[in-house]
């Protein structure tokens, strides 16, 4: 079937929304192919459903490719099971909570987890029902903080979500495996420029969890990327390479000196490199030791005061601190803690005052055995030169707490760091037995005991991933869509006022429809060329073929909006030619 322009269901925008910021919304608006109603709150019209569809199909055979079974679960859940999970309060502000008619507590699904994990538990008993693999392409709703960027960040949105269930480790591995491929065939066939992140260090005994990012400077997310290597990573994930303890022996003793006002690392090293320090040597901000305070909390414990000692040109990024000591929780000092404990004097806090209070301190990992620090002696203006570690102090370990900078070493030992933004768009996680345990999923092994499956948790953004598209493929002139998801794959457009252009161009259409190409046909008898150039370069087919002028010498003109080419070719070789481009 030929849809025809006449009839669509569209109306392209001259101007840009006034509450869009970036690319891929503005012109999805314009083009006509979202509509918004709420904050984070779109319909589809009819080309931008089309697009949404075919990105559903792909992910689709891709993951039934891989044996995972499509079921589909309701949005609307009642209570229990997410307060068997307690995540009917871990998920705070983010969930949409109503009630029924008889006050009865609901939820609109964030993710379902809970609902897959009593799905296998209701049906299945034996180990030899596993492993399985289950999916769903569903509407999720989550009352998102900052709604943004159109459907990038929506409300209300669709996500392929999957759930593994397997016996063992080796089997939630091999499952973790399966969908890693899945999802890059995925993306490799939406044309999208993306890495793969290691989201976590692994540090805290934390299991596989990747994350799959669209490289965009529209991205939320950072990440680091070497310039030697395909390492990427989170920059949570982000491990320093430590450099060589040295020698302790011949080091220098420590001395305290009077360093008046010097509060700031900047004052302090403009105070180590001056006469009155007599240091003798170039001293930086990478020369000091800044130790910034922290209190953390073990889950059920009590608030305790620690010290984070990071070299002193670095800020401590809060990001890798509550990653590294997740699930601890971590918050900055305020001034009542300082007055309850006034053996931290700010700005002249140092590791041996620590110490001496039985605060632990941890440190980056450049701070090793052997090295030398200038940093606080514990007293208003005093500072102390060369405090050796393993000598005159002793850190309580390590800590990922410094920022992470463009051209640091790339912890792989390949290459330096450059840091990039992208879009998370898909994210594979071993989840192992929460929710198996939360639900008491008991089934009997091999042996007759019982015992509870491993899972593995693993989504797709199928919604957002119609903005990513756009927001990596298109360009001034407008959207522009790779043939594997375009709403048509071949855009037909009349401009020629000739009654006989008309019907070749009308029977093109045709043939190019019996050769299995989805068209687009701009019918409209009353609109200039101009015009429906310009609307066919903002809706982005991936081939225009122009039947205009040159018709009266048998030619037509192929454009091809991907590779940016424009052709004039014979009307009879017109359907062959687009079958390239296309196929
Ligand atoms: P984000 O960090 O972007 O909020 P998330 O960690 O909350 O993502 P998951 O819970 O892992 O995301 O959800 C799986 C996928 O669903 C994400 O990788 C992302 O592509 C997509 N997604 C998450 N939240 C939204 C949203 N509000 N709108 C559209 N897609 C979303
Ligand atoms: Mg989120």
């Amino acid at each position: 079937m030929i849809t025809r322009m006449s009839r669509l269901f569209l109306r392209t925008l001259r101007d840009d929304p006034a509450d869009a910021e970036v690319p891929s919304h503005k012109l999805l608006v314009r083009a006509g192919y979202i509509r918004r109603h709420a904050p984070g709150i779109y319909s589809w019209l009819p080309l931008g459903l089309k697009v949404l569809r075919n990105i559903e199909n792909v992910v689709r055979e891709e993951m039934d490719g891989i044996g995972a079974q499509e079921i589909s679960f309701p949005a609307l859940l009642p209570r229990e099971p997410y307060e068997k999970s307690n995540r009917w309060t871990e998920y705070g502000d983010d969930l949409f909570r109503l009630k029924d008619r008889k006050k009865a507590d609901y939820l609109l699904g964030p993710t379902h987890e809970e609902m897959f994990a009593l799905a296998v538990k209701d049906l299945y008993s034996s180990y030899k029902d596993f492993p399985v693999t289950l999916y769903q392409v569903q509407t999720k709703y989550r009352d998102e903080a900052r709604p943004r960027a159109g459907i990038m960040r929506g409300r209300e949105f669709i996500m392929k979500d999957s759930y593994s269930f397997d016996m063992d480790d080796e089997g939630l591995d091999s499952s973790y495996q399966l969908h890693r491929g899945a999802y890059q065939r995925i993306f490799d066939r939406l044309g999208l420029e993306y890495v793969i992140c290691s989201a976590t260090s692994g540090a805290m005994g934390g299991s596989a969890s990747e994350e799959f990012l669209a490289v965009s400077p529209s991205g939320e997310d950072t990440f680091v990327r070497s310039t030697a290597s395909d390492y990427a990573a989170n920059v949570e994930a982000v491990i320093t390479p430590a450099p060589p303890a040295e020698p302790i022996e011949g080091k220098p003793e420590a001395v305290v000196h009077e360093t008046p006002d010097a509060t700031t690392i900047e004052a302090l090293v403009e105070w180590a490199n001056s006469e009155e320090a007599g240091l003798g040597r170039e001293v930086t901000g990478a020369d000091t030791l800044k130790c910034v305070m922290v209190a953390i909390r073990q889950p059920g414990g009590e608030w305790e005061l620690t010290g984070i000692g990071v070299p002193g040109d670095r800020e401590v990024d809060m990001k890798r601190v509550e990653a590294g000591l997740a699930p601890a929780e971590v918050r900055l000092l305020e001034d009542k803690d300082f007055a309850k404990n006034p053996f931290l004097v700010k700005g002249y806090i140092g590791p041996r005052g620590l110490a001496a209070n039985d605060v632990p301190l941890y440190v980056d990992p450049r701070v090793v055995e052997g090295t030398a620090w200038i940093t606080g002696a514990d007293e208003a203006n005093r500072h102390v030169v060369d405090l050796v570690v393993g000598r005159d102090f002793h850190p309580a370990g390590t800590i990922e707490a410094a920022e992470v900078r463009e051209g640091d070493a790339a912890p792989d030992g390949e290459g330096t760091l450059t840091l990039q933004r992208g879009i998370e768009i898909g994210h594979i996680f071993q989840l192992g037995r929460k929710y198996t345990e939360a639900f008491e999923v008991d089934i009997l092994d091999v042996n007759g005991k019982r015992s509870r499956p491993t899972m593995g948790s693993y989504g797709i953004g199928v919604s957002r991933l119609v903005a990513v598209v756009a927001e990596q493929l298109h360009d001034d002139r407008g959207l522009r869509w790779p043939a594997s998801v375009a709403p048509f794959q071949a855009h037909v457009v009349i401009a020629n006022k000739d009654a006989e252009a008309a019907a070749a161009a009308e029977k093109l259409a045709e043939e190019l429809d019996a050769a299995g190409v989805t068209v687009l046909f701009d019918d409209r008898p009353k609109v200039s060329p101009g015009v429906k150039f310009k609307d066919s370069e903002l809706l982005g087919m991936p081939v225009v073929v122009v039947v205009g002028r040159g018709f009266a010498d048998g030619k037509v003109e192929l454009r091809d909006r991907m590779g940016g080419e424009t052709a004039e070719i014979d009307y009879d070789g017109a359907v062959d030619a687009v079958l390239k481009l296309v196929k």
